[in-house]
């Protein structure tokens, strides 16, 4: 179905054409149906319409897939690339997708919902930076020289950092190419080789990422892109005994499964999980910035983040005042299709994740919550809630205490530090939180005491390629971006010889 039939804007021909094609999957270099035949559609959340259909995965797919990366990581042209070629590689794959960007961008925009302006100022420049960034890292992954005490005789022994394997990345749909790279980034420049299986709700931009690998020169079989859903594919590779590691990003609940899944080879896991992220307001905070930048941490992505700023505390003097800010903030946002360039906000990404934000909106109403602006769905077609700043919450509310991964803040007051303290890192998850103050010194005391794996200081949702990112408790295992994330893709094999 033509891109252009769903909403009239001119779209880059690129993606009419995409679409248009018939989605196969990506093994061992080649596009191939699935070994059962079967398809299913991916939506436009804008509209609710089939936007197109791509081949579905299952288990059969995931084995010749995983054969298809072992047998390119042991014997094929794999092993055989340089360092200095694998950056190389990476980097103009970074090219290639600066290149494609509006391609991308629009591609996103239709099958995730997001706004254009966003799939083009923050997704993909994100991508492009991070293959740059890791690219850089090819060449720099070494071991180092160790004096060893063990006696009777000389010996020189090192170690060395070898690709840990075949990987299976599982990745989610609230920022789909940009998690596709993440995760892809840091296995190519390891030399590791991949399984990547995207979220059924948002398989495109995967896939056309597998065709510019190809066109960058990547040889066959090294990433294979097997789409399908994740109680059967996403499964079938969590479970794999010949995949060495498996990298996640999704729910806690997921992470959980995939743990136990990954627990009959032993392979290696990284987890990137949910959160429930506390974004603190002191009375001294510079306004100005504090407001729009606390609506920025929960409305951006439409509250799709796994780092939303979903915990609102606020300095009792001026919590009033802040809540009032944010609502007006909220006010002039514009709901929308992604594609309307008015659009500030879009739609969620299917019919069950509105109806999950729905479900705790009503909750919240139950349980005594106040809306203070939004709180509810838009009567139209496509899968738009409104921006919502709930007030009157007690800490054992669901709404405060599960990830709603929607528009939805809540909003509470504290007085003392130690108070604060104590409702922030009430949770069971660690993934970010903010504090906003003048005073630097109370910003990094506070910080320091955070159970969280990033807090920012006035300011919110900065990513950078160079910057590591991952969760303490519930919110995950392992460091991704930054050098940290090469120990997850890499393993130290000690050596030593008598001399
Ligand atoms: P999931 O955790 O279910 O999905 C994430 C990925 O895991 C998808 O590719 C999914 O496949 C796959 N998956 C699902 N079940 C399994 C399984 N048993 N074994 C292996 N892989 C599996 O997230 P949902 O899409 O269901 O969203 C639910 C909630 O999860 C959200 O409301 C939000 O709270 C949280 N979430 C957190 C994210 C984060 O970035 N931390 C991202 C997305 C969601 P498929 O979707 O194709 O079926």
């Amino acid at each position: 179905m033509a891109a252009a039939a769903i909403f009239p804007m001119e779209l880059d021909r690129r993606v009419d054409e995409f679409i248009a094609r018939t989605h196969k999957m990506l093994i061992g270099g080649k596009r191939v149906d699935s070994a059962s035949g079967k398809t299913f559609p991916t939506y436009d959340p804008a509209t609710g319409k089939v936007l197109a259909q791509v081949a579905e995965g299952d288990k059969e797919d995931v084995n010749r897939a995983v054969a298809a990366a072992r047998q390119a990581f042991e014997t094929g042209a794999w092993p055989k690339i340089t360092p200095s070629q694998r950056g190389r590689l990476i980097w103009k794959l970074a090219d290639l997708l600066e290149e494609h960007l509006e391609e991308f961008a629009q591609l996103e925009t239709l099958d995730n919902g997001k706004p254009l302006t966003v799939a083009r100022v923050a997704d993909l420049p994100l991508a492009i930076d991070l293959l740059r960034y890791m690219a850089g890292w090819a060449t720099k992954i070494e071991g180092s020289t160790i004096p060893i005490s063990f006696p009777g005789a000389n010996y020189l022994a090192y170690t060395r950092r070898e690709p840990v394997g075949v990987v299976g990345q599982i990745i989610p749909w609230n920022f789909p190419l940009l998690m596709a790279v993440w995760k892809l980034a840091p296995a190519l420049a390891t030399g590791c080789t991949v399984v990547l299986k995207p979220a059924e709700q948002t398989p495109l931009t995967a896939l056309r990422l597998g065709e510019l690998m190809a066109e960058a020169g990547f040889p066959g079989g090294g990433v294979n892109v097997v789409p399908g859903y994740g109680e059967t594919a996403g499964a079938a590779l969590a479970a794999h005994p010949d995949v060495d590691k498996v990298a996640f990003t999704g729910s806690t609940e997921v992470g959980k499964l995939i743990l136990q899944a990954a627990a009959g080879n032993l392979k290696k896991v990284s987890l990137e999980l949910g959160g429930k992220s506390p974004n603190i307001v002191f009375q001294d905070a510079e306004m100005k910035a504090a407001i729009p930048g606390s609506s920025f941490a929960i409305f951006f992505n439409h509250g799709q983040c796994c780092t939303a700023g979903s915990r609102l505390y606020i300095e009792e003097p001026v919590f009033d005042q802040v809540v009032a800010g944010i609502a007006e903030e909220a006010k002039k946002i514009r709901l929308g299709p992604g594609l309307d360039p008015q659009t500030t906000m879009g739609p969620l990404v299917s019919r069950e994740q509105m109806e999950r934000v729905c479900g705790y909106l009503d909750a919240g109403a139950r349980e005594g919550a106040k809306a203070v602006t939004g709180g509810h769905k838009l009567n139209r077609p496509g899968y738009f809630v409104e921006p919502t700043v709930l007030v009157n919450t007690r800490p054992k509310m669901k709404v405060v205490q599960e990830e709603i991964f929607g528009p939805v803040v809540v909003a509470a007051p504290f007085r003392e530090p130690e108070e604060l303290l104590a409702k922030a890192n009430d949770s069971v998850y660690g993934l970010a939180a903010a504090v906003w103050t003048r005073d630097i010194s109370k910003a990094h005391t506070i910080a320091s005491k955070l159970r969280a794996g990033t807090v920012w200081i006035n300011c919110y949702n900065v990513f950078d390629a160079a910057l590591p990112f991952g969760g303490y408790k519930q919110s995950g295992w392992g460091r991704e971006m930054g050098h940290d994330v090469l120990e997850l893709y890499t393993e130290i094999k000690a050596v030593c010889a008598q001399l």
